[in-house]
């Protein structure tokens, strides 16, 4: 049995080895079994129902419907299994009646090993009567349910429509089901599981680490100048994500980015469906494209090669974090995180909670898992063993990440920390209002502005007991409090800082307020005379002639993903391309074992193949 599943994963998908808890899955979910599956982004859960799906459909027991929120990507989805010689097919709104009719009866004849159809599809009446005829044929195989974290409001895409689909349960006892998602924090874990009637699957979790990102978050100064910095140093024609909170920010960067000779789109809610499934597609198919977007742009983006994501403004919580930068590196190669991060952030995702209409109880939850996504923004230590930590996950420093590689020199906030706190005190005594950060400053400071002599608080005892601190500084120590909640900066009243309960403590001394030492100062590195876009980067590192046959492989690529409508990445990855290039074949022979082709694509590319190599250094 394990040896022919081991065999579907080498002929069809033309891999060696199933990764971490594949194999256990797959064995599961063919033996007929429920299962809820958490593994990260770009961890492999493509596999864990597409291999059980094309088990089962040689053991006759006909179609695994595949649910997933996103129409707009199940073109290239259903592309991608063609290309591998899977049979199959989508069923949505952009098919006209009769192609859809035409699918129905394929399903029927047991032709079709995968479907897939968004959950307000699944639920209709005309498909759920086909599901009826299939299900008394034997002949409805499994369901599998991606991104099931939609079904629970505490996940970051919550979708009512996956509710319903405990009808599946229901109506179609005794058929396998399978939920799978990257978002792991107990909360949404709990809600998919009693959500979807989940309670007797087996539970497959997987080590949540992705070694090959790198976590960067830096303080932010001049975000646009900062972005443009990183993406000339470390990603000059790299395709990538860069996250911002507004719309209009959107379209703001990717100007400044296309005008900084970057490739760059925006992404956003508010362009019309048509401009945004171009970007998208797009970016899905060209190389090099940076996509500048709103959280609205990402879920099931499977393109591997994404080489970083970069935050330009603070996401609401760890969960949203670790799932937009999980975006990065699928294909396991070396992808950057970065975000720049500032007091702006803190302030405006307080703001966003506390003005929100949910119920305090719901604002409690969404506060503190800000509150640890600051944690991590404002840690001095190893940010993967923060990540992991949140989720569960016990782990070492990890060599990896901006702390592990360039340890922040830590100051002694505290003294700083009492002189604001004080001063906020005074400030509210003295005139029986509050203030907001840019005031307490001057004061703290002993800066003499209008505000300072309009109110008199130029005759406070704190008045310029800070002098020594810089303005950086005390914004790093006002970020940290807010973030520790020893500050709380009033929404309702003009983002004024107030005192709290744990306020005494750090005015006590009892809390010691560490600070990383900012980085203005130490930000100077050379700059790399890097021109952007047009640079030929192979994963491996292969010699000239090696660079040489990997372009013209690239650009065949390019023209057949052309010609098949379907992303490059579809028809092979780039690591794939590398390998052909470096091992330079000569024959059938020499193609064998080369990581992602199997049979199909021996069949369909060999032959061109070769032909591209042997050409490459010649011409
Ligand atoms: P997820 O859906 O979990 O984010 P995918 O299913 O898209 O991840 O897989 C991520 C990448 O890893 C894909 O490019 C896929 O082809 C590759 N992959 C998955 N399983 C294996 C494996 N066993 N060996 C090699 N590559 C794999
Ligand atoms: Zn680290």
């Amino acid at each position: 049995m394990a040896l022919s599943h081991h065999q579907i994963l080498r002929d069809v998908f033309g891999y060696a080895q199933f990764r971490g808890p594949q194999q256990d899955i797959v064995e599961h979910m063919v033996a007929g079994r429920d299962a809820l599956v958490l593994m990260p982004t770009g961890g492999g859960k493509s596999l864990c129902y597409q291999i059980p799906a094309i088990a089962r459909q040689r053991l006759g027991h006909g179609v695994t419907i595949v649910v997933s929120p996103l129409i707009a990507l199940m073109h290239d989805q259903v592309g991608a299994l063609h290309e591998a010689g899977v049979s199959a097919a989508f069923l949505n709104s952009t098919l006209s009646g009769d192609e859809s009719y035409q699918i129905e009866q394929r399903m029927l004849r047991g032709e079709i090993t995968l479907l897939y159809a968004a959950p307000e599809r699944l639920t209709t009446p005309r498909f759920l009567a086909l599901l009826d005829s299939l299900f008394e044929r034997g002949l409805l195989s499994m369901f599998a349910i991606d991104e099931a974290h939609c079904v629970s409001q505490w996940g970051h895409d919550f979708r009512p429509e996956y509710r319903a689909l405990t009808v599946l349960h229901e109506r179609f006892a005794g058929v396998p089901r399978m939920a799978l998602t990257a978002t792991a924090d107990a909360l949404t874990r709990e809600d998919i599981v009693e959500r979807l009637q989940l309670e007797d699957a087996r539970a497959f979790v997987s080590s949540f680490d992705r070694p090959n990102i790198r976590y960067t978050i830096v303080e932010k100064r001049d975000s646009t100048l900062q972005l443009l910095r990183f993406i000339e140093r470390e990603h000059p024609g790299d395709a990538g994500i860069v996250y911002c909170q507004s719309r209009r920010k959107v379209e703001d960067m990717a100007n400044t980015l296309v005008d900084a000779g970057i490739n760059a789109l925006p992404y956003h809610a508010g362009l019309d469906n048509k401009t945004r499934q171009t970007h998208q597609d797009r970016f899905l198919r060209e190389e090099g494209i940076v996509m500048v977007a709103t959280i609205a742009f990402g879920m099931g983006i499977d393109k591997p090669d994404v080489r970083f994501v970069a935050h330009l403004d603070m996401p609401k919580n760890i969960e949203g974090y670790y799932q937009e930068t999980g975006r990065a590196g699928r294909d396991g190669l070396p992808a950057n995180a970065w975000m720049a991060y500032g007091l702006q952030d803190v302030v405006n995702q307080r703001r966003m909670i506390d003005e929100s209409p949910a119920g305090e109880d719901f604002k409690q939850v969404m506060r503190g898992k800000l509150d640890a996504l600051l944690a991590l923004a404002e840690a001095t230590n190893c940010r993967r063993m923060r990540l992991l930590g949140y989720f569960g996950e016990q782990s070492q420093p990890c060599g990896n990440c901006d702390n592990c590689l360039h340890p922040p020199a830590v100051w002694d906030g505290t003294d700083a920390a009492r002189k604001l706190l004080s001063t906020v005190y005074r400030i509210q005594q003295m005139s029986g209002m509050s203030f907001g950060a840019g005031h307490v400053m001057d004061v703290v400071r002993g800066k003499t502005t209008e505000k300072t002599s309009q109110y008199g608080h130029e005759a406070l005892s704190t008045f310029g007991i800070g002098a020594g601190f810089s303005e950086m500084q005390l914004r790093g120590v006002l970020r940290q409090m807010i973030a520790m909640g020893a500050i709380h900066v009033d929404g309702q009243a003009f983002n004024t800082l107030q005192l709290t309960e744990q306020s005494r403590a750090v005015l006590r001394g009892e809390v010691p307020v560490l600070l990383r030492e900012s980085a203005a100062e130490k930000d100077k590195r050379p700059k790399r005379n890097a021109r952007l876009g047009a640079v030929v980067k192979a994963p491996i590192s292969l010699d000239s002639e090696g660079l040489l046959r990997y372009s013209a492989l690239k650009a065949w690529r390019a023209e057949v993903a052309r010609q098949h409508n379907l992303p490059a990445y579809v028809i092979f990855h780039d690591a794939t391309l590398a390998a052909i290039a470096q091992r330079a074949p000569q024959s059938l022979d020499d193609l064998q074992g080369i990581s992602g082709i199997g049979i199909k694509k021996l069949e369909a590319y060999a032959e061109e193949v070769l032909r591209v190599v042997a050409i490459a250094c010649v011409t």
